[in-house]
């Protein structure tokens, strides 16, 4: 075939495949038009994922109806004139594709009065032909109706999900535009059914009950800029759940930079990071995060679905984010799960269960389909918040404060939990989790010190390592002799283990050092290497599940427990300790 020019019409509907790919762009940029126009009401309604019938009607400043034709023509935007205005850019729009992109593939619909004028219009425009304007008397505002999504584009319609997934995709999008702008009442209709609605009263925490229900939004945080901060024009703010609400997927986690909706792999994991130690290995915090950068520090312009955005400063936005969230997450009092039982038959039959579980240490989590866990138990005191990238061990180590009460041990079940009576009721303390936090606390504190407690092997052990362990082994050399290990490389791929931390029940050095290499290759689960490793090493040297212990050992254990600065969790993030309220065994034996 020749080359040949592709006409108008074809250019535009290519175009707008790009900016439009699915509904949920479509919601996206509608709702985002109804926020630069000021609206403080917006309603967006879906039919047939959004495919059949997608509307979002707003109260803002409308359109004059002069400029009714404009505003669905290609590159004609009422926000930006010129390029340089992107670095002083006020609005979430400036490329004027949305409604041209609209009208190119859809049967679109525009209702709008300008709040100066007394007569409203409607524009009428099918697959962007048939154009038809009248006058109309609506109310201030402005409704976009768009039907028939795709239907005059059968390739891209081809590659829409099921209705389901598509109104899914929208719900997420309104979700996440109703918790980052708290202070417009936002509500979204799917086939006739209202799945949320916020009060617009401006409380990020009243937005997420309207998002994701009380339940939830109760265990929500705010967080804020780091307050030792001083980079003028970086603002963080947003809500963040507590370590006892996660989820499978990272779908519930919203980032928005200078206000739009962005997607950041990097900063997912910023996110998560600040969790570290508090959650179980896949398992995702849910949240929604504002970062503000001055103007001239961050590029919008580098998608045509705004998704994707550039910081020049990458690494301390990412920064900022973890602490503003380690910090939140600090600062709140973190009381002991409450395990409250709903009824006595069921209860006790599913405490059998899940006593003689394969693996016991995740009964507090998964207990929850018998029992529920709450926040509301023995008051702890709050840990005190403390810079945390920065410093990293100290503000771990010396974050201060008692937060369980002193228990008396009164015996052991099943060898892995010890059963003790305290202030407020019967304690379970899992055996393995807690020698494991205690371990963890210890090793950065010897690191902290810079005096750890070293074991002299009584002959110094050859160990060989493959290529990567040992390339791993030189990039955490120091880490490791700050905890307590004293090795070197030795010939060509091995290295030779001359003491190792005392405080660890290392059996044999060779097998540990291995494991710890190899968790730290793939990943390991600390904010920082240092971290990591003294998780790695708690795990691997802790008292098992399984494991008999005397009278005595539980007292100390229970002892070292209460020392510790943070005793709520392991270093995985599994709880150590739950708690049965005297109110609670009352109920299972039907006193109340
Ligand atoms: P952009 O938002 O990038 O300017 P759009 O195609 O989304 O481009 O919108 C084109 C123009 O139509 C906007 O610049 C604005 O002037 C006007 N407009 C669109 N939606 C609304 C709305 N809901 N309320 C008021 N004006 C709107
Ligand atoms: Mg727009």
């Amino acid at each position: 075939m020749s080359i040949q020019r592709l006409t108008l019409d074809t250019i535009g509907k290519i175009a707008a495949g790009e900016v439009i790919e699915r509904p949920a762009a479509a919601v996206r940029e509608l709702v985002e038009n109804s926020i630069d126009a000021g609206a403080t009401r917006i309603e967006v309604v879906i039919e047939m994922g959004g495919i059949a019938r997608l509307e979002v009607g707003d109260n803002g400043l409308g359109i004059a109806a002069e400029e009714m034709p404009l505003a669905i023509e290609r590159h004609a935007t009422s926000k930006i004139t010129l390029l340089e205005d992107l670095d002083e850019l006020q609005t979430l729009g400036f490329r004027g594709e949305a409604l041209a992109s609209l009208a190119a593939v859809s049967d679109l619909t525009l209702q709008s009065r300008h709040a100066d004028e007394r007569q409203g219009t409607e524009l009428r425009i099918r697959h962007g032909a048939d154009l038809r304007i009248e006058p109309r008397a609506w109310n201030a505002g402005t409704t976009v109706i768009a039907r028939e999504l795709f239907g005059n584009v059968p390739a891209r319609r081809k590659f829409l999900r099921l209705d389901a997934t598509e109104a899914g995709y929208v719900s997420r999008v309104v979700g996440a535009y109703a918790l980052a702008y708290p202070g417009i009442a936002l509500s979204l209709e799917i086939d006739g059914r209202s799945t949320l609605r916020t009060d617009g009263r401006g409380d990020p925490l009243g937005a997420a009950v309207g998002v994701w229900g009380a339940d939830v939004a109760e265990r929500m945080v705010t967080i804020a800029t780091p307050v030792d901060s001083e980079h003028e024009g970086y603002l963080v703010s947003g809500i963040v759940s507590l370590a006892d609400l996660d989820r499978a997927t990272r779908q519930q986690q919203f980032f928005f930079a200078q206000g739009r909706l962005i997607t950041s792999r990097q900063l997912s994991t910023a996110f998560s990071q600040a969790y570290a130690t508090l959650l179980l290995a896949g398992r995702h915090p849910i949240g929604c995060i504002q970062i503000w950068v001055p103007p001239d520090r961050i590029d919008v312009n580098v998608h045509p679905t705004k998704a994707e955005v550039r910081f020049a400063d990458e690494r301390l936005v990412f920064a900022l984010v973890q602490r503003s969230v380690r910090e939140a997450l600090l600062d709140t009092t973190m009381a002991i799960p409450t395990v409250a039982v709903h009824t006595a038959p069921i209860a006790a039959d599913a405490m059998q269960r899940h006593l003689s579980l394969a693996n016991p240490v995740r009964m507090p989590r998964d207990a929850a389909h018998w029992a529920e866990l709450d926040l509301h138990g023995a008051g702890g005191s709050a840990v005190g918040g403390t810079a945390y990238d920065a410093t990293p061990p100290e503000a771990h180590v010396y974050a201060g404060g008692t937060q369980i009460p002193l228990l008396r041990v009164l015996g052991q079940v099943a060898a892995m939990f010890i059963v003790a009576e305290g202030p407020d009721g019967m304690y379970l303390v899992d055996q393995h989790a807690a020698h494991e936090r205690i371990m963890f606390e210890r090793l950065l504190d010897g690191y902290v010190r810079r005096s750890p407690d070293q074991q002299l092997l009584l002959e110094p052990l050859q160990v060989s390592l493959s290529p990567s362990q040992l390339q791993m082994f030189e990039q955490c050399a120091d880490e490791l002799a700050g905890i307590g290990f004293d090795v070197d490389v030795f010939g060509q791929s091995g290295v030779l283990v001359r003491a190792v931390p005392a405080i660890l029940r290392i059996r044999d050095a060779a097998a540990a050092l291995v494991t710890i290499l190899d968790e730290l290759q793939s990943g390991g689960r600390g904010t920082t290497r240092l971290e990591s490793l003294a998780i790695s090493a708690a795990c691997h040297t802790s008292i098992r599940a399984g494991q008999p212990l005397s009278l005595i050992e539980m007292r100390d254990l229970v002892r070292q427990l209460e020392a510790c600065a943070s005793p709520l969790a392991c270093g995985h993030g599994r709880p150590t300790i739950i708690r049965m309220s005297p109110d609670d065994l009352a109920r299972q034996f039907s006193r109340r």
